[in-house]
């Protein structure tokens, strides 16, 4: 039964692995066993993390080609993606900022889709592999102040979908993890709003915010063989969160 989750000795390419969520799952599978590479565009965080590192930023199509060739030529092999990497930046949609929109689908959704091509390929020729992309809550339902955001993340379960239904015949599963509130950096200075983290507890029906910790189990699942039969899915990791809302009913007990 333990074999059915291991992990042992595949490749793993965490892309965005040098903080928050993939940095979790890397070290997680790195004690797993796995042989690791993160990656990410700021070298010391990456090297901070002591496993092996490729700094590789998602809005250049060379660097990722680079990035996944240079894992093959020293590995052999690529059995595991994990698409972690993405960016926000909030404000009114009415004035989002053009250059930020094209920032945010150019990581989130441009720069995720590239990644998952150039590792998609190596998957091919050598007759399978695990694609796991990141998704959010906001794939469900949105907040104001992140519409580009929201729509990346939509589309990021559009793709995970579509890959997922043309890669099945070369044994490529591609699934999709969605988060809710995950205290990492992208987020730090919104739950030091003592309001801000209120509203998001009473909406958790967990009744606590998410570590990166917490997506470790389903990203095991996804990356071993337990998950072979599965494919095209987004798994809500959220404590609740999208599942409804508790509210001021009382009801007998
Ligand atoms: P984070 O702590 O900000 O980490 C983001 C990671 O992505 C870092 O390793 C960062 O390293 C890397 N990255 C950013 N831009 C990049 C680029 N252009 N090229 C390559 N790497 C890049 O974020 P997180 O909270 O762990 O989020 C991880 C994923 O989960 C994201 O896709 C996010 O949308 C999703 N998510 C998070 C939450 C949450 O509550 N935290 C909820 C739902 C979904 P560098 O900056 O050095 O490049």
């Amino acid at each position: 039964m333990q074999d059915l989750f291991s992990v042992r000795d595949k490749v793993v390419h965490v892309c965005g692995g040098s903080r928050g969520i993939g940095r979790a799952i890397a070290m997680a599978f790195h004690e797993a066993g796995a042989r690791v590479i993160v990656s990410a565009r700021h070298r010391e965080a990456l090297a901070a993390t002591g496993l092996e590192f490729e700094v590789c930023d998602l809005a250049d199509s060379h660097q990722i080609r680079r990035c996944v060739d240079t894992i093959v030529a020293r590995h052999g092999r690529l059995d595991v993606l994990f698409n972690v990497a993405g960016i926000n930046y909030r404000h009114a949609a009415e004035t989002y900022p053009e250059q930020r929109l094209d920032e945010v689908l150019g990581i989130n959704l441009r720069g995720n889709y590239l990644m998952a091509q150039a590792c998609g390929r190596v998957m091919i020729g050598q007759g399978g592999g695990k694609i796991v992309n990141v998704a959010s809550f906001h794939s469900h339902f949105s907040l104001a102040g992140m519409a580009p955001y929201g729509a990346s993340k939509g589309a990021i379960t559009a793709m995970t979908r579509a890959l997922a239904v043309e890669w099945a015949r070369y044994n490529i599963q591609v699934n999709a993890i969605a988060p809710g509130f995950i205290q990492t950096d992208m987020n730090k200075a919104l739950w030091e709003q003592e309001e801000i983290r209120r509203w998001a507890l009473e909406r958790t029906p967990a009744g606590r915010l998410g570590v990166p910790e917490d997506l470790v189990g389903v990203a095991i699942f996804l990356a071993s063989a337990a998950s072979d039969y599965m494919t095209g899915q987004v798994v809500y990791v959220d404590g609740g969160l999208t599942a409804g809302q508790t509210w001021p009913l009382t009801v007998p007990r």
